[in-house]
């Protein structure tokens, strides 16, 4: 069995061959092209796959998605967000594969769920803190999918405080505070000089006084939709990977004391929230897990 995994991303898609369940290798990425979006996706696919009898595929995608229909609408890819049959046209290439598809965020706790920080747990919420915010929920040992798989759209829980525009079309998203593309939108707007969450980080670790507020001001945010989404779902552990999420200390101190501050009840004040140890490419994992129908398999089409 030859499963090839598919990460659609908001700015790259990246594909690789899965062996031995959760071994994905061969990984090749792009950069999203502003049109002809799916021609590049299916050579991407084509080369990844070369001569292999691919038998299974898992998709991932960022979202919104509709795992019904098989469509996939990413805010931030052009020509894809009104809808792209995703499902359809890969199925089209790999006419005898079995093909998985779900968001990149259920992904995401696929693969914690399977070799990360969720193994063995039942019950965990795994997060992504990057140029956008996005999660995936494990309830009783599944990954939740919901009625159109977009379950775990973390990302827009509304936090108190804020009403910054989101992208989504609403106001006071958590990433629309705490993401990093929100976090160096705000820092530039109070002076600060830089273009990437990472510089931020490095800014805020420099001592920068700018780039402190605009970390102290995204942990708060973050501690306190955790602290929703832990009062709503009862988890053991709630699990942060992504780019922004590495900015240590100016970052986690705020969102453990947003925390300390909102997640009072008994099965929420000792929630652990950690780090994720997948450095990269955990969507790829999750597709692959996804695909070799280690997931719920019954629950995703
Ligand atoms: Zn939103």
């Amino acid at each position: 069995m030859t499963v090839l995994a598919l990460d659609i991303g908001a700015s790259k898609f990246a594909a690789g061959l899965v062996h031995d369940g959760t071994n994905v290798h061969a990984v090749r990425q792009i950069v999203v092209p502003p049109e002809a979006v799916w021609e590049a996706c299916r050579d991407l696919l084509l080369e990844v796959a070369g001569d292999e009898p691919i038998t299974a595929i898992g998709i991932g995608s960022a979202g919104p998605v509709d795992v019904r229909t098989g469509v996939t609408a990413p805010l931030n890819i052009p020509e894809w967000k009104s809808g792209f049959e995703i499902v359809a046209a890969v199925q089209k290439l790999f006419p005898t594969a079995t093909i998985s598809f779900a968001i990149d965020g259920a992904c995401l706790a696929l693969a914690e769920h399977h070799v990360g920080a969720l193994r063995g747990i039942p019950n965990g919420l795994a997060m992504t803190v990057s140029s956008g915010i996005g999660g995936g929920i494990i309830a009783d040992g599944r990954v939740v999918v919901g009625r159109t798989g977009n379950a775990g759209h973390i990302g827009h829980i509304v936090v108190p405080g804020w009403d910054t525009p989101c992208l989504c079309g609403g106001v006071g998203c958590v990433e629309a505070v705490a993401s990093g593309m929100s976090s160096v939108r705000w820092a530039t707007q109070q002076g600060w000089q830089g273009t990437t969450g990472k510089e931020l980080s490095e800014a805020a670790h420099a001592g920068d006084e700018i780039a402190l507020a605009a970390l102290h001001r995204a942990g708060t945010a973050l501690g306190q939709a955790i602290a929703s989404a832990a009062a709503l779902l009862d988890v053991d552990i709630c699990v942060i990977g992504g780019g922004f999420a590495q900015s240590g200390e100016p970052l986690w101190k705020p969102m453990r004391a947003a925390l300390d501050k909102h997640a009072r009840l008994d099965f929420t004040r000792d929630l652990r929230v950690e780090l994720s140890r997948i450095s990269n490419g955990a969507t790829l994992v999750g597709a692959g897990v996804l695909a070799t129908g280690q997931a719920t398999a019954d629950a995703i089409g």
